[in-house]
Order: structure tokens, then sequence, then C-alpha cells
């Protein structure tokens, strides 16, 4: 066994790596300096590798050949031009993933994004006039129609709304809220932390499971902006509660002048009651009981892009628009190609159950699921030996903080795997090409059909019968 100076004596110098017959594959598809750079970070890693072995002797089975270290680059080289975006499986049963992206688009979502990115377009232009145009008038008549609101605009997220409608209407002000609604969603958006950076003062009222409308009249003030409500999303207070509804809000703002804010956090454009789930109070809910802006997310249950719509009362909106955070907080064309096209398919109610993938995968029934995993169960008995293979009632959740409470009953397959750890076939599976972000309950992996796209099913039974063969 050499040692571990002696190994490292043996590793060619760069310029004899580069004049090696081996680097030449790399030097011959990619640019020169790359490669150089690739074969000094394989040098790196080897001479770490050494180092790292315990005692004097070097690690056993290391190469320090040239052809060992020129591949070494040229593995690095490739993974260069992979893209670090990737498509994966979603069997976890979450729809709106927020570690996974949220949702998924409509097909003319994606067509359009498609249109915006290859084209010019009359992103700011008014084709009629030939003037200047406004970003927010692609969006801002369907976001009236759809919802009743006087007006709409849309920034870059929720977050980022809730932060301009703040900086914009209670700059130096203060916003009251209820104790029971200052929420953290996802562990980086806190309304009290919002507030610090928009300028606003918190003014809390109300204790944390019972507010009352005389705990916001007390409150207001000479320095009062503004009344704001917050959806708490993932968040539900039972038992002995009480908070004021918006209703009375707005009519306690009128009375004083002040105006009246809601974060609805996920946003829903359809009544999702009718399809057994519990009832959201709908965008055009909070529009019709006057609060002067609503805003809430175009990647939660609406189905859309990542962004931040905004509705409500013409004043208000108007000051939002042309206050200098929207310029930093704007939309691109991309994003508002999609949010278009989501919109738009809202226009017919009856398809867009079929057409927005979220609407689709939050309402689908356990029936339909029940079939779904019954044709994957059948495509994955190839795989009976490994497995005992059954489908299993189970539940699937809306995820992106939305209906938290909410138990959407679904059929999962189940994988039981009779030898290997179910531990190490989750991991091959989420490490292999596609990637297949599974569950695993005790012993078994599960697979729910509710977020597995329509012809995913034969991409898991090989993505599953090539992670058997790596975990073993
Ligand atoms: C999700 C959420 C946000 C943040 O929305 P993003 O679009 O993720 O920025 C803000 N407020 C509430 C109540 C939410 O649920």
């Amino acid at each position: 066994m050499p040692t571990k100076n002696e190994l490292l004596r043996q590793i060619p110098s760069i310029d004899q790596l580069v004049a090696s017959p081996e680097a030449s594959r790399a030097l011959e598809r990619f640019d020169r300096e790359l490669v150089v750079d690739c074969l000094r970070e394989a040098v790196d890693g080897l001479r770490a590798q050494v180092l790292a072995a315990p005692g004097e002797e070097g690690p056993e089975g290391v190469e320090v050949t040239a052809a060992a270290i020129a591949g070494e680059a040229e593995t690095i080289v490739r993974r260069l031009f992979q893209p670090n975006l990737q498509r994966v499986i979603n069997a976890t049963g979450v729809v709106i993933h927020t570690n996974l992206g949220r949702s998924i688009l409509s097909v003319e979502a994606c067509e359009a994004v498609q249109m915006a990115a290859r084209n010019y377009s009359n992103l700011e232009f008014d084709i009629g006039s030939g003037a200047r145009g406004s970003r927010h008038s692609h969006v801002e008549t369907l976001l009236r129609g759809l919802t009743g609101a006087e007006a709409g605009m849309v920034v870059n997220n929720n977050a980022a709304a809730v932060l301009l409608a703040l900086a914009a209407l209670a700059d130096g002000k203060e916003s009251i809220v209820s104790r029971g609604q200052l929420v953290e969603i996802g562990g980086s958006f806190r309304i009290p932390d919002v507030m610090s950076q928009s300028g606003s003062i918190l003014r809390e009222v109300g204790a944390t499971n019972k507010t009352h409308l005389a705990d916001y009249e007390a409150a207001i003030g000479e320095r009062t902006g503004l009344l704001l409500r917050v959806h708490p999303s993932n968040f539900k207070m039972m038992g002995f509660t009480t908070e004021v509804s918006l209703e009375e809000l707005v009519e306690l703002g009128a009375k004083r002048g002040i105006p009246v804010m809601e974060d609805l956090g996920s946003g829903v454009l359809v009544d999702l009651s009718s399809y057994g789930l519990p009832f959201e109070p709908t965008v055009q809910h909070s529009v019709a009981s006057g609060a002067d802006v609503v805003t809430f997310s175009g990647d939660k249950l609406l189905g859309g892009p990542q962004a931040g719509v905004v509705v409500g009362k013409t004043e208000a909106v108007a000051r939002m628009k042309k206050h200098p955070l929207a310029r930093a907080l704007r939309v691109d064309k991309m994003t508002l190609a999609a949010l278009e096209a989501t919109l738009r398919g809202y226009l017919n109610p009856a398809r867009v159950l079929e057409d927005n993938p979220t609407v689709r995968m939050i309402t689908v029934g356990r029936d339909e699921l029940a079939r779904q995993a019954q044709g994957l169960a059948e495509k994955l008995s190839a795989l009976a030996d490994h497995f005992d293979i059954t489908c299993e009632d189970e539940i699937s959740r809306a995820g992106g903080g939305a209906l938290p409470m909410t138990e959407l009953p679904t059929v999962v397959v189940a994988l039981k795997p009779k030898t290997a750890r179910v531990e190490a076939i989750e991991a091959a599976l989420r490490t292999g090409t596609p990637h297949v972000i599974a569950r695993v309950k005790e012993d078994r992996l599960l697979l729910d059909p509710r977020t597995i796209q329509t012809g995913e099913d034969d991409e898991v039974l090989t993505a599953l019968t090539a992670a058997m063969g790596r975990s073993g």
C-alpha cells in the first residue's frame, strides 16, 4: 500500500493532464479553460480524498492515473451542462407542494409562456394607439370581471403584494391586526416582519383566541392607517374563539375613514364547497364585502404561476401602482402570460376543473383515485417479486398552507419491500431518472395517484425497476 505522500507525488501536473490522450476527448467538445478548471477541481478532490485517510497510508482503491483524473474532470464538465432545475414526479399527494414548485400550469398557460418568451409582445405597448401601455392592463380586465373588483394589479408574489399594500396605504401609520392573525407562513413570511419592512407600525389588538370589534374600535386613533385582516392559512384555532368578520371591519373602516385590507393567502375563485370540500371564502366574497384591497397568491389554489394578485378599490390600487416599490416588485412577461391564461380559464368554471391542474387535483374524488391506483398497481405488478403491492385508503393534502385541516380522501399504491429497506428504495427513486418523490409510512412506500400526472405511470414503473437494481 503506497503512503499518502507517495500517492500525492504520483498525481500528474495540470500540463501533463492537459496533454494526456484522456483529456483530449473533453477538449474536443468543451472550452479549454473550462476543461482546465475541471481538471484542477478533479485534482483538488483527489488530493483531499488522499489526505482525509487516517494514518500514514493512502486510502484504498484511489487511482492517481491521468486516465482516472481526466475521466473525473469530464464528469464534472458534463454535469455543468446538465440543468440543475429538473423535473420530478410528485407521488406525495401534496398538490400545492411548495418545495416541488407549487402549482403546475394548464396547457394554455404553458403555451402563453412560450409565446411571451420567444417573441416580442405588447407587454407595455398599446397596440391601438401606438403609445406606451401598462403591463397591468393584460390581467386587470379579467380580474375585474372575475372578482367584481374595481381595479387590479399583479406583483411578484403575495408576500410582495402585502408589503406593497402596507407601504402604499399605511407607511408611517399604524396597521391594526388581531393577535390571532399574526401568523408565520412557511418560515419566511411573518406578518410582523413584513409590517416592519413596509414602514407601517404594527398595532396588535385582542387576544390570541378572541378579538372583538370593540378591540379594533378602541385602537383607532390619529395614527391609524389601515385595518388588516389576515387569513391564518396553515394554522387553525379551535374551541373558545371569536374573530371579527371582514364585513364588520369594512363597516368600522367606513365609519372612521380608514381603509381595510385582507390578505387571503391562497385565494380561490370557485366555491370549493360544491366539490365536497370545506367552504373557503372566495376572492369574490372579500371584494363584495367592500375591502379596499384584497391580496392572494397566484400559485396556490388559483393554480397559476408565482404571483401576488391585488384586487380592490380604484383609489387604493392606484396608490399601490404608483408606489416606487411597485417597480421593484413587478412581474415579468412570462408570469403575466401564464397568469392571464390561468385567469381566462376561470371564465368557464365548468372547464376549469378539467383544464387547471391544481383545481383538478384538489377536487378529484376518491373513487376516481381508486381507479387510478388500481391501474398503477397493475402496472407495478411486474415487480411483485420485490414487493407486496396493495391499494389502501389514505389522506392527501392540499399543501401550500391552503385548507390545512382538510383531509382529501385518496387511495394510494402501497409497496412493502420483501427484502430491501424501504428507506433505500425511497432514496433510489428520489435520486433516479426521472426523480420520483414518494412518501414512506412505516415499512411501506406510498404512491398517491392524486399528484401523479397522466402518462407518468409507465415512468414510475421504469424508475422503480431501476431503483430496485440500485438499492439492492
Ligand atoms: C402563502 C401566504 C402568503 C405568502 O404568499 P406567497 O405568494 O408565497 O408570497 C402570505 N399570506 C398568507 C396568508 C399566505 O397564506
